[in-house]
């Protein structure tokens, strides 16, 4: 593997394997497990596919898991009231809405009647609020792998200038107040952004997330720049690219993140990861 590579795959693994580990020693001592419920509305083929992947993994670590498809035309009345036995079903500890849902129902809506505590997707503005003043909570899955793979790769953050690009509630806005907790500099940009490219070119660090393919070029990154792509893209060819520019980014950066193999599996390891925790406070 190429040393610049920020290898998610690996450090997942490493992460996962202590999960299975706690998850053990606990199952020891209460009998009990963790359990997550994935709750997915209608037929999105990579939705179907992503909660595929996350019942994978729990099965792997040894958590309990359960799925609910509900058809296209569930009312949101009907996902209310299964959101609210979830809420309180013991053996359940996080619940993981899959977006995006279908467009007759209320996306904000639903995302606020989950539980705070059982908040594992960091959504909830309960835990969005306490990420912003600092205070513990469900940290958002993909910017919390990002922070976990710099910290794998003893990675400096404090004093960095970090470029954000994106400013989603689920990456860009969470990234860029978990590297301000780190103690970086941090810009987040935007498509309104002016002079994107100089801005990109200030940055130790470039989070992107922005859905776009290949949108960052060499020519936008500084020499021995750290680059994290979050983006997921599938080209007409079917194959699928980040947000940055790979194969000539590689050679000027100092760190990149691959994708498939970035931050890609780090996302679902640290919904693992909230889920433990979950399940840690409600037996403590
Ligand atoms: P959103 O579509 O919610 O947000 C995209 C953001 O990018 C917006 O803030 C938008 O700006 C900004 N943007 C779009 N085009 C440009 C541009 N040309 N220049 C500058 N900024 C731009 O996306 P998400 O945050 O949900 O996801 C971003 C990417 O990350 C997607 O490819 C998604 O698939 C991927 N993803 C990957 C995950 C993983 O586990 N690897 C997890 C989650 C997402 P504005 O606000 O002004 O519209």
């Amino acid at each position: 593997m190429d040393k610049k590579i920020i290898d998610g795959k690996l450090v997942s693994e490493k992460i996962r394997g202590q999960i299975k580990d706690h998850v053990d020693e606990l199952k020891n001592q209460t009998s009990a497990v963790p359990g997550l419920a994935a709750v997915l509305v209608g037929e999105d083929g990579p939705s179907q596919i992503y909660v595929r992947n996350k019942r994978k993994a729990c099965e792997n670590v040894g958590i309990y898991s359960e799925e609910h498809k509900l058809p296209e035309n569930t009312t949101e009345n009907h996902l209310l009231s299964l959101i609210n036995k979830l809420n309180n079903q013991e053996n359940i500890n996080g619940i993981l809405i899959q977006l995006p849902l279908p467009d007759h129902i209320d996306e904000t809506k639903i995302l606020n009647s989950v539980n705070p505590d059982k908040d594992v997707d960091g959504f909830h503005p309960v835990n969005a609020g306490n990420l912003f003043e600092g205070k513990p909570s469900f940290i958002a899955c993909t910017p919390h792998g990002i922070i976990k793979m710099l910290e794998h790769y003893d990675l400096e953050i404090e004093g960095k200038n970090a470029v954000v690009l994106g400013r989603s509630n689920i990456v860009g806005k969470p990234a860029s107040m978990l590297l301000l907790q780190k103690n970086a500099t941090v810009t987040i940009c935007h498509s309104r952004t002016k002079n994107l490219e100089s801005v990109l070119k200030e940055a130790d660090i470039v989070v992107a997330a922005i859905g776009r393919a290949n949108f960052v070029k060499s020519s936008m990154v500084k020499e021995g720049a750290v680059v994290i792509d979050v983006g997921i893209n599938r080209l007409d060819s079917g194959k699928l690219v980040g947000d940055v520019d790979y194969e000539n980014v590689i050679s000027k950066c100092s760190m990149i993140t691959p994708v498939p193999g970035g931050v890609g599996p780090m996302t679902i390891t640290m919904l693992l990861w909230n889920t433990l925790e979950s399940f840690k406070k409600s037996i403590a």
